[in-house]
């Protein structure tokens, strides 16, 4: 740019009149922006939101309590204890996910052999206390639950 070029932008505002050309012309466009929570976004399936333990069509746990989910966790925010039923198959006594540490990474939902686990397009987690966030095998069941049918993370 020459110097007289620069010096006549200069003094009419050229980066401004070409700042306020842009504004004009998106003014009156749809906004881009959502009012949420009043509007909430679409979630595609393939999101990693909150976890789902999933059930077989007669309604038995999938779950079969082999801990790799657990083992597979990099922040170690899957706890399962289990014990034996009478026919010597294990059952689940505690299955809970801190998701406070949880990264979302998805590492626990691909190491498990049966598709047990999923994750779903739930991302409304905020919580006002810290045991809110400690989800229980009941509360991943009925997450499950409502995503029966519905197109989720592995399925
Ligand atoms: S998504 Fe990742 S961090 Fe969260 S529970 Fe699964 S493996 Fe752990
Ligand atoms: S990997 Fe799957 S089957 Fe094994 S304990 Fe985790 S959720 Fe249950």
């Amino acid at each position: 740019m020459s110097g007289l070029e620069k010096f006549i932008k200069t003094i009419f505002f050229w980066e401004i009149l070409k700042g306020m050309k842009l504004t004009f012309k998106t003014m009156f466009d749809k906004p881009v922006t959502r009012l949420y929570p009043k509007e909430k976004p679409v979630v595609p399936p393939v999101s990693r939101g909150l976890h789902a333990l999933r059930r077989h069509p007669n309604g038995k746990e999938m779950c079969i309590a082999c801990g790799l989910c657990a083992a597979y966790c990099p922040t170690r925010c899957i706890n399962i204890r289990t014990s034996e039923n009478p026919d010597h198959s294990k059952a689940i006594d505690v299955y809970e996910i801190e998701i406070l540490k949880c990264l979302f990474c998805g590492y626990c939902v691909e190491a498990c052999p049966v598709r047990a686990l999923t994750m779903t397009q739930e991302y409304e987690l905020a919580s006002y206390t810290r045991e809110s966030l400690l989800y229980t095998k009941a509360m991943l069941l009925a997450n499950g639950d409502r995503y029966v049918g519905k197109e989720t993370h592995f399925d």
